[in-house]
């Protein structure tokens, strides 16, 4: 049985191991920098690969996690807002043509989705559904066992639903979607809007506020912040609420900075899931879990991607 060669394309670092099948500990790490604005980033990503390559065992499998929008069917990065010259970038097939075996491909969220499956806090579950609330949001789908990936490959981008079709603008283009609303990067913003237009509150003396200064602040008692997380929450239980009708998984999870948001975002977000859910069959037995794999989601789902799709030698 040979081993699989994960790779996880972040914003700042390309992180690369090598795995036994099914194992969560590295046989051997490595990342280099991504520079990602810099010339070269496959090349960076590919010296990468070839150092940790084994010189006296099999590599059965290459599993990639990268930015979106991707192509996981075709293994062309379509375009990615961090790394400029990837552009319809044949990614799979360029790894293929050096490393002369199958190489599989596709989003972060889906195979941080496929990660907590597989090896974290949807073991057990067949039907998982996993938001990351971050600088944006990113979902993935678990259905009957098996990641959806979509007809285009463009399943599961959850963080562009629209939820409130005159609201704010997404970095997307379009207005309302709920990463506009309630990812870390919207509450922040949204806070310092208000403070800006003359809210009292705990933040007004910060020259920039983070996701985690809201929270900090409603934990204090600061009105604005609770009310700032409060919106957020409302809108992401009317996003749940649709997704719940869509996918009914039996677990859903959140991970990203701002799923440390605590009771200030997750008791109007229960509150509005309950009012806005269709039926509450959907909520029983339900099970709400923390991501639990952190920084390693991406390379624990890349190596579950090659596991599920290339045989064992
Ligand atoms: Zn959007």
């Amino acid at each position: 049985m040979g081993l699989i060669l994960s790779v996880d394309i972040g914003g700042t670092q390309i992180r690369a191991a090598l795995f036994e099948r099914g194992s969560t500990t590295p046989l051997r790490a490595e990342r280099t920098p991504t520079k990602a604005h810099a010339p070269g980033v496959y090349d960076r990503l590919e010296a990468l690969v070839a150092s940790i390559w084994p010189q006296d065992q099999t590599v059965d499998a290459i599993g990639l996690a990268s930015p979106g929008p991707l192509d996981p069917h075709t293994g062309i990065v379509i375009a990615t807002p961090n790394i400029k010259e990837w552009k319809n970038f044949p990614l799979t097939e360029k790894l293929f043509a050096r490393f002369h075996v199958p190489v599989f491909l596709d989003n972060d969220a889906n195979l941080a989705c496929l990660g907590e499956w597989k090896f974290g806090a949807g073991q057990g579950h067949e039907d998982v559904l996993f938001l990351t609330l971050s600088t944006g949001i990113g979902g993935g789908v678990v259905s009957g066992g098996r990641l959806m990936q979509g007809y285009h490959g463009l399943a599961a981008e959850l963080g562009h639903t629209t939820v409130w079709p005159d609201g704010p603008l997404c970095g997307c283009g379009k207005h309302g979607h709920i990463e506009a609303i309630s990812s870390g990067t919207a509450i922040a913003r949204y806070a310092r809007e208000q403070i800006e237009a003359g809210r009292p509150s705990l933040m007004d003396s910060l020259s920039t506020i983070t996701s985690r200064d809201v929270s900090d602040a409603a934990a204090q008692g600061d009105l604005l912040a609770i009310e700032t997380l409060a919106r957020a929450g409302k809108y992401l239980g009317i996003a749940l609420a649709n997704f719940l009708a869509a996918f009914d998984p039996s677990v859903v999870i959140f991970g990203g900075g701002a799923s440390n948001s605590g009771p200030a975002l997750f008791d109007p977000l229960y509150a509005s899931l309950r009012e806005n859910i269709f039926d509450p069959t959907y909520l029983k037995n339900l099970t709400f879990a923390k991501a639990t794999l952190g920084d390693d989601a991406g390379l624990l789902g890349a190596q579950a991607l090659a596991v599920l799709s290339a045989p064992d030698h």
